[in-house]
């Protein structure tokens, strides 16, 4: 039974909701009697990123998809929110991989949000989290963010006020961001990260320990290189630009985590990213106590029920949800607090398209304990020309690692 139906047929009910149903009188929703504002279609639109970027055709598969390895980049999950007042929002859901999955969960919601009130965001967020029964995985959870988003910019552009105006109004007038430096050696890092701060501003950059497999590769190598790259670019860009060094969740094993913190920390990291897999919650805690460096991470994990062991444990120093799939920008807010009593800093993760860029400057704006934002600058390739792009199918390809086995990715 709708909750509309349920209110309206519970007498008993009746007395109490008349109160309520007067002063949402201005702004009809659930507990009002006819939506001011209906969803008439939700719409997906998979943006394969290949055609966009520079250096050429990328390689295609057998099957007709094309390999991460020559793309580069992933596709872009846009969702439109069409209501009939001629309002649409837009919104953006992580590629986490089996991206028509994705698409198919939306579509699948959209039994349930066709007809409602789009602003009543809170209320559709439950509908989806709770009639899915199940805790959701990062496809669903990719789903529920991107229509998220899109409910919220239909809520802004109703009530002529900017997204962040909505979420309690502005805390700051800028965004601090970084951008991943890349780099194959620890000289073309330093190089890189001089470039990039020079031409863009930026007061804080972000680097792999190594640029090679260093799943596999012996310890000791793993370690020194680490340090020799960290080093080379503090040496670059000098003593007080931030460096933020992320493992990428590649160790398995704490004591590498150990290893390789202990070997850059001369060089005062900004912080030490996914140091280990993102699974067990408890390691992250042992590492913590072994570390004297700020450790981020959270962008595998979503929804503030997994965030909150995270959070609890005090292992973390930086939260790093993704506003693509931690659940949007209200759930995102939610954790966001959750580590603001923790006095922990809150660091999105955000490599998707400009889009979510934008999606998470309205979260920046409006939280306290927001610290930086991951960036790349749109210079060039699809980031640049995502709206000319045409569509093309994308497939997140395995990793396998020198000896044959399977590697993270
Ligand atoms: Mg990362």
């Amino acid at each position: 039974m709708r909750r509309r139906q349920f209110l309206h047929q519970a007498g008993a009910a009746a007395a109490v909701a008349a109160p309520l149903a007067a002063a949402f009188a201005q702004a009809p929703g659930p507990m009002g009697d006819k939506p001011a504002i209906k969803i008439t279609d939700i719409k997906t639109f998979l943006v394969g990123t290949a055609g966009g970027r520079e250096g050429g055709e990328p390689e295609q598969n057998e099957d007709g998809t094309y390999s991460i390895a020559s793309i580069g980049t992933r596709n872009w999950l846009y969702v439109k929110v069409e209501t009939d007042q001629g309002i649409n929002g837009i919104g953006e859901a992580y590629s986490v991989g089996p991206d028509e999955a994705t698409v198919k969960v939306i579509e699948d919601f959209k039994y349930w949000l066709v007809g409602q009130d789009p602003r009543n965001i809170q209320y559709l967020f439950d509908l989806m989290y709770n009639t899915t029964r199940f805790p959701g995985g990062a496809v669903v959870n990719a789903a529920i963010s991107g229509i998220e988003h899109a409910l919220w910019d239909v809520a802004g552009k109703a009530a002529g006020l900017p997204v962040w105006a909505l979420l309690g109004g502005r805390v700051r007038d800028k965004i601090r961001a970084y951008q991943s430096i890349g780099g194959g050696t620890p000289r073309q890092a330093g190089e890189n990260a001089k470039e990039l701060i020079g031409r863009f501003g930026y007061t804080a950059v972000k680097m792999q320990p190594s640029a090679s497999d260093y799943q596999t590769a012996p310890y000791n190598d793993v370690t020194r290189t680490a340090g020799e790259r960290v080093g080379a670019v503090r040496e670059a860009v000098g003593p007080d630009v931030d460096i933020a060094v992320d493992i990428h969740a590649k160790f398995f094993e704490v004591q590498r985590a150990i290893r390789i913190a202990h070997e850059i920390e001369p060089h005062r990291p900004f912080w030490l990213e996914e140091p280990v897999r993102p699974e067990n919650f408890d390691v992250m805690k042992k590492l913590a106590d072994h570390v004297n460096i700020p450790l981020a991470s959270g962008e595998c994990n979503y929804m503030k029920y997994e965030f909150k062991p995270l959070i609890d444990s005090q292992a973390l120093d930086i939260v790093q949800p993704d506003i693509c799939v931690c659940g949007g920008m209200l759930e995102m807010k939610k954790i966001a607090a959750m580590a603001e009593a923790q006095y922990m800093m809150v660091a999105p993760h955000n490599p998707m398209s400009p889009l979510a860029t934008a999606i998470n400057v309205h979260f920046a704006a409006s939280t306290p304990n927001f610290l930086i934002l991951e960036y790349r600058a749109p210079v060039s390739g699809a980031a640049k020309e995502v709206l000319r792009v045409p569509p093309r199918r994308w497939r997140r390809n395995p990793s396998f690692r020198e000896d044959g086995s399977v590697g993270f990715i």
